[in-house]
């Protein structure tokens, strides 16, 4: 028998603590490729490279220091993180934990990524600096100067991705949720954990979910938390996630006794992950455990408190889409299904490829333009192949990313979160 002298060597010893785990993940991959036709860039590309088994013997490929960084880059960077490839990969190798060390291993290699380094670490910690922010830029949505500028196609000479996030983001509310909503008391029941989704970009879903806690007879309010760190994480800034996670975990401790409801599936995923934040830090993963643990999805918070949606006037076919982060990082495929199924009035219809991610990816729909068209533009043809008017969804990046491709379908389907649904026909139990 002829063994591969590649599967019991271990060239070069990985540099941290993080890289020899990450090590010992991606020893576990057997190169069977089963993975390969479940993983959304591969089956829009065609590229070995942009498969998980591709990403996954890159990375060890420049663990083992048998790969330039440099010559490894695209192929991490243009991992969804979508973890479908875990859940059917017999190994359970965690492709997208996996690249999110990756990527920061090439760019602290690279010393690249300054300026968003810089943001990620000393804006996005600060609510009101980042807010401020972000309102002085929605005025150029607001007035109409962006969509001109996009028009013009100077946003797209400046750079692609900045077309991208013009084109995504379809309108500036005008109030963050952190103004619409009132502060937690010490002894709420609920902490309403304010998503930069919903806090900044669609508010109407954050005030369904505060009308459906109303209506629930929940005392519920907001706290003075930060962004989850997802960003961070997606990035490769790992720091600047436990940053964002630290800064959260000291407000949260605040509410020792309050559920922490998260109505975006991506946040909620990434507060459940803060302890493995912090694997080399017992007292910071103790503390994040004690917080995490008390972390809800609001699909799973509707599931343990239903609501009485017998006057609901809804009357539509409606689909749904999986966030991965909901469907793979949570395991919550049935809620969001049993939830439509007490809508009265509607017509559920299955989503073909419901579980294949949409494209969206947090920020990746603005910094992997392309890929994340071509990945959007199936999801596109598998909502109108189910004949639905509505498509709805647990994560705004899932929601701008059905939006803008549904936009550029020409379609007539409509996207929305699931609480705004569920908001409409909401009557206390
Ligand atoms: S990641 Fe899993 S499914 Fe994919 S090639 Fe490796 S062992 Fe096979
Ligand atoms: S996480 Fe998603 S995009 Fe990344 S390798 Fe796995 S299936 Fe492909």
């Amino acid at each position: 028998m002829t063994v591969d002298p590649d599967l019991i060597s271990r060239p070069a010893a990985p540099g941290s603590k993080a890289e020899s785990r990450s090590y010992d993940d991606v020893m576990h991959c057997n190169r069977c490729g089963f993975c390969t036709s479940f993983c959304p860039t591969y089956l829009a590309t065609g590229d070995e490279g942009l498969s998980p088994r591709g990403r996954n013997q890159t990375w060890r490929a420049l663990m083992e220091g048998r790969l330039d960084p440099s010559d490894a880059k695209r192929s991490f960077d243009t991992c969804l993180l979508c973890g479908i490839c875990t859940s059917v990969c017999f190994a359970q190798v965690p492709t997208a934990r996996l690249m999110s060390q990756a990527r920061e291993t090439v760019r602290n290699a690279q010393g690249a990524g300054g300026p968003l380094r810089f943001f990620l670490r000393h804006i996005l910690p600060r609510p009101t600096l980042f807010e401020g922010l972000l309102k002085i830029l929605y005025v150029g949505k607001k007035t109409g100067v962006s969509r001109l500028l996009n028009r013009w196609g100077v946003l797209r000479w400046i750079s692609p991705r900045l077309e991208a996030a013009e084109e995504a983001v379809d309108r500036a509310p005008t109030s963050f949720l952190r103004d619409l909503l009132p502060a937690a008391e010490k002894y709420v029941e609920v902490v309403h954990f304010l998503s930069c989704g919903p806090n900044c970009v669609n508010p109407e879903i954050g005030l369904a979910t505060a009308h459906i806690l109303k209506v629930q007879g929940v005392r519920a309010g907001t706290a003075n938390t930060v962004c989850c760190g997802l960003p961070g994480q997606s990035f490769g800034d790992l720091e600047a996630a436990r940053i964002l996670a630290r800064k959260n975990i000291e407000v949260l401790e605040n509410y020792p006794q309050a559920t922490i409801l998260i109505d975006d599936s991506s946040c909620a995923a990434t507060v459940k992950e803060w302890p493995r934040f912090f694997e080399d830090d017992p007292v910071w993963r103790a503390r994040a455990e004690a917080v995490s643990r008390r972390a809800k999805d609001v699909l799973e918070w509707l599931t343990l408190r239903p609501l009485d949606l017998s006057a609901s006037s809804e009357n539509s076919v409606v689909t749904y889409h999986d966030a991965c982060k909901a469907r793979y990082a949570q395991g919550l495929v049935t809620e969001p299904r049993r939830l439509l199924a007490g809508v009265p009035g509607i017509e559920y219809r299955e989503l073909p490829e419901a579980d294949q991610c949409c494209g969206g990816g947090g920020t990746y729909q603005f910094m992997q333009p392309e890929i994340s068209k071509a990945v959007g533009q199936r999801k596109a043809e598998n909502i109108a192949a189910t004949g639905a008017t509505l498509v709805l969804t647990s994560s705004v990046s899932c929601l701008l990313q059905l939006r803008s491709v549904l936009r550029k379908a020409k379609s007539k389907v409509q996207a929305f979160h699931i609480v705004e649904l569920l908001a409409k026909g909401a009557k206390p139990l």
